[in-house]
């Protein structure tokens, strides 16, 4: 998550933005935290481009949405798709091609990965963990979802080290010891809250157990642009739409409404998967008029109007390797996120990847660094009670 100010001097977020309330640990920080949800503008008509009916959008979509819960339906461990990339099941489906387009489009744009470097029973075990009903861009938060990470920092005071990445982790007589450029750190434990990919970079001594080596070299990182579009009115909103498009013929590349009110019109523009990779190397004015252009054919010529047009590019990010997340690449690796939660203690891993809910979410972060840290008390608390009891 992160927040940056646009050209109008708002405070965006460049980063993760969208909840639901079928997101209990986040919905309940938010909430606690006093945040004002806004609720996404959903009223109005979805369009796909190059343009359908309605009717057969919707039937499209219905049938993209029903090749996604026929591929939930395999066990991620049948024997049957051992080595299939989710690009060769999608071709041995029997649907109509404008369906499997849209099937790759929902997909490409979500994980944000080639989908033939993606292996199937991966796909399948991470997309049953995202169990939402309701729409998952449902809310974003008018303070911004980075303000949560803020709020939070905030009551870590001076404890919080920012701008100073560990780049080494060492065995040490406490038990371990955190450096950076600026110093070390001694701890008994340690937990690594970083994408694997990204945790693969640091350097261990001693080096970590090969097989858990081994789980953090199997991701690759997720691509993603994120653009944000101010106009001065919601000019799609008089003609009966919601701002929603989904590109037929550009797999990855989706826009929603993001307007926080009347005064704040907004559409944000996600560019995901290898078009991001396409388009980062394009530079940003040429990006910006690809994106113009697109939003223009499939909204009209107001869409032209542009009042801001502000781009994060996440593709290669340094911190976090890129987004929405890092994903398995190896088709073998099936123990890869048991061994990164086993750890090697009294180093220990967490992040959104290795969450049992809503991995890839500012959910699954919470959740599995809620069972990262109780793990790690709940050690500590036996080791006090032993030493106290002298045994
Ligand atoms: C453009 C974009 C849009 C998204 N949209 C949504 C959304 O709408 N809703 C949603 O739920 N999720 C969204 N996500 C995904 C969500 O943001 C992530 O799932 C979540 O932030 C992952 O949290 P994490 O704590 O696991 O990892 P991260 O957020 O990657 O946190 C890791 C932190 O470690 C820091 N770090 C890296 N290396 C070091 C080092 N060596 N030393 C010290 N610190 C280091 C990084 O700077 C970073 O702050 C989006 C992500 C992006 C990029």
């Amino acid at each position: 998550v992160e927040a940056m100010r646009n050209g109008l001097g708002e405070l965006i977020d460049s980063g993760g933005q969208f909840l639901c309330e079928d997101m209990p640990e986040l919905m309940a920080l938010a909430k606690a935290r006093g945040k004002t949800f806004v609720e996404t503008y959903v009223d109005g008509e979805f369009i796909t481009h190059p343009s359908m009916s309605v009717e057969e959008a919707e039937r499209t979509y219905r049938i993209a949405m029903a090749i996604r819960e026929r591929m939930n339906g395999i066990a991620p461990d049948d024997p049957s798709i051992t080595g299939l990339t989710v690009a060769t099941w999608l071709e041995r489906q029997k649907d109509m091609a404008d369906a499997k387009a849209a099937f790759r489009s929902m997909i490409e744009g979500l994980w944000c990965l080639a989908l033939d470097k993606v292996p199937l029973w991966y796909l399948i075990d991470n997309d049953r963990r995202i169990t939402n009903e309701v729409f998952e861009l449902q809310y974003f938060l008018r303070e911004t979802m980075q303000s949560l990470a803020d709020d939070l920092a905030g009551d870590l005071g001076d404890r919080l080290r920012l701008g100073e990445p560990a780049t080494r982790i060492e065995h040490g007589q406490q038990g371990v010891r955190v450096v950076s450029a600026r110093g070390v750190i001694e701890a008994r434990k340690a937990l690594i809250a970083l994408p694997p990919a990204t945790a693969a970079k640091l350097e261990f001594a001693p080096a970590l157990p090969a097989e858990l080596a081994k789980a953090l070299g199997v991701w690759e990182s997720g691509a993603v642009i994120k653009i944000l579009v101010r106009y001065a009115r919601p000019f799609w909103r008089e003609r009966g739409l919601r701002g929603m498009v989904m590109w037929r013929n550009q797999p990855g590349l989706f826009a929603c409404d993001g307007s926080k009110d009347l005064d704040h019109a907004a559409l944000i523009v996600f560019v995901g998967g290898p078009l991001a990779l396409r388009w980062h190397e394009l530079g940003q004015t040429a990006l910006r008029a690809e994106v113009t252009a697109r939003l223009v054919k499939a909204l009209g010529p107001e869409a032209a109007d542009i009042v801001d047009f502000n781009l994060r590019d996440w593709t290669h990010d340094r911190w976090s390797g890129g987004a929405y997340s890092d994903l398995i690449i190896d088709a073998t690796a099936r123990n890869a996120e048991r061994t990164i939660l086993a750890g090697a203690p009294p180093v220990h891993f967490a992040s959104s990847e290795v969450s049992p809910s809503f991995p890839a979410y500012v959910e699954g972060a919470i959740v599995a660094g809620r069972i990262a840290a109780g793990k790690i008390l709940a050690d500590l608390q036996s080791a006090i009670a032993t030493s106290a009891s002298g045994s």
